[in-house]
């Protein structure tokens, strides 16, 4: 019988992890990819706003564009609805300290990441290449939601490609939700730590909140529209944030 061996998540008790300073991370530049415009926000703000305060230069690459979250409202077809998303974004972000030209959207088709992501790899390339990022904060590999995994092997893939090994700080966003949490499979060592972030809470729960689209009524026309719970919405606005990094 094949016997799959497990460790439990550390984000089961993420109070007990190590907590560290800005200084430990402060570099630049700095990358953060995020799958879906509001993942850097939810995942990242607090590094975000406290990197940017130490005048590190931080970029954002959005990788899909979004446009799943209310696919059937009228009011905010695709195209609509991508430039809300998008317009979000960069409110969210200049509340955290970054401009928008340092923000890049690379609009692949919300839910399929994984079905492109052989041919965005080029392209991707090109663009790490650009940047050539000493960090790169990117989804957590086993993310419950497959846009996140695949955002995740796309960089990754390019990366290899590239022969670049900038550290890669990996950030959880749907493992929050118990119910869709899962075990670590016992073959990749994980360090699990947290970025103390407490002087940015206030500004991260600003930025979080333009993202009107994904935490409000603004869109009223698509009863299966997408929207992020207030208990959801909780996991991140601790004065802490959760990173996962494999251990070399
Ligand atoms: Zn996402």
């Amino acid at each position: 019988m094949n016997k799959q061996v497990n460790t439990a998540s550390p984000l089961n008790n993420p109070s007990v992890l190590p907590c560290y300073p800005i200084k430990d991370i402060a570099c630049s530049p700095v990358l953060v990819v995020a799958p879906h415009p509001d993942d850097e926000t939810l995942g990242c703000g607090g590094a975000i706003a406290m990197l940017r305060s130490l005048n590190c230069d931080v970029r954002v690459f959005v990788i899909s564009d979004g446009t799943l979250s209310h696919p059937r409202s009228l009011k905010y077809p695709a195209p609509a609805l991508r430039a809300l998303r998008e317009s979000e974004t960069l409110s969210a972000l200049s509340v955290l300290g970054v401009e928008a030209n340092a923000v890049t959207f690379y609009r692949m088709q919300d839910g399929s990441i994984s079905a492109q992501y052989k041919s965005a790899i080029v392209n991707c390339c090109t663009y790490l290449t650009e940047i050539s990022p000493q960090i790169i904060f990117l989804p957590w590999r086993y993310d419950p939601h497959p846009d996140h995994r695949a955002t995740w092997k796309l960089i990754h893939t390019a990366l290899v490609e590239l022969h670049l090994c900038p550290r890669l700080i990996e950030y959880p966003i749907w493992d929050w939700d118990q119910k869709q949490r899962e075990n670590l499979p016992e073959t990749l060592k994980v360090t699990a730590w947290r970025l103390h972030t407490a002087s940015v809470v206030e500004l991260k729960q600003q930025a979080i909140a333009t993202y009107r689209s994904q935490i409000t009524d603004l869109i009223d026309d698509d009863p299966e529209g997408f929207r992020l719970t207030a208990e959801m919405l909780a996991n991140f606005t601790h004065p802490w944030e959760v990173y996962l990094e494999e251990t070399r």
